[in-house]
């Protein structure tokens, strides 16, 4: 089992980049925010337990994050090669993901930070737009859809994600520098942290990435 991790705050692009990353490669892309929203619409247990951490851009507890990523590594195969966005985003779970692999006897094997500017971060999350039917992503001045307020692929509505709001916005980017950022530091001294631009366009975000692929 291989396992890199896309680290960086809200809004650095981590989907965008690990959409690019999975079409060119056999990764398999685990994001903990789009199973935690998944098991929220199924009205599961999970979804109870973290629906009111999200709403307010808390951290869900790492016993509920944990749970999941174990449970979706177990199905794997050996063979498989994950690529982590959104998790881990605490030290704690870092600490406890290097314990899951090494139970498989494997490690995170390379951790790409997507470094970008708070302004233009906050300027990304506060305009995104998703749609409800088909989850394409879109933005109200960097790609807006053809018709306002409709999916361009599938027709869907277009809603933003109630903690994409700005006030929410500005104290998820607070958790990141208080929970967060010390992920930076925990990966830098394993030698395995890579830096990318991310500021600029996703494309040449993610062949910076591709190319720096082990
Ligand atoms: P994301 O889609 O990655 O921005 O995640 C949306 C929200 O889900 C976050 O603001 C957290 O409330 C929660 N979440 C996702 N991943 C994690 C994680 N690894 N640890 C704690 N909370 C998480």
């Amino acid at each position: 089992m291989q396992a890199i991790i896309l680290l960086g705050a809200p809004g650095a692009g981590k989907g965008t980049l690990a959409e690019g990353v999975r079409n060119a490669t056999d990764y398999i892309h685990v994001s903990t925010g789009d199973m935690l929203r998944a098991a929220i619409k199924a009205g599961s247990q999970t979804g109870l337990e973290a629906k009111a951490f999200m709403d307010k851009g808390e951290l869900v507890p790492d016993s509920v994050i944990m749970r999941i990523v174990s449970e979706r590594l177990a199905q794997g195969q050996p063979t498989d090669k994950y690529m982590f966005d959104g998790f881990p985003r605490t030290l704690e779970q870092a600490r406890q993901l290097d314990e899951v692999l090494a139970k498989l006897g494997s490690a995170v094997n390379q951790v790409f930070l997507l470094e970008v500017p708070t302004p233009v971060i906050v300027s990304r999350l506060s305009g995104r737009r998703i749609c409800k039917t088909c989850g394409a992503v879109y933005h109200v001045t960097n790609i807006p859809p053809k018709k306002e307020g409709i999916c361009d692929q599938c027709g869907g509505p277009l809603y933003q994600r109630p903690d994409d709001e700005e006030a929410t916005v500005l104290n998820r980017l607070d958790v990141y520098q208080r929970q967060t950022a010390s992920l930076i530091d925990y990966y830098d001294q394993k030698g395995i942290l890579i830096r990318i631009n991310a500021g600029t366009n996703p494309q040449a975000a993610t062949a910076e990435l591709l190319a720096k692929l082990a």
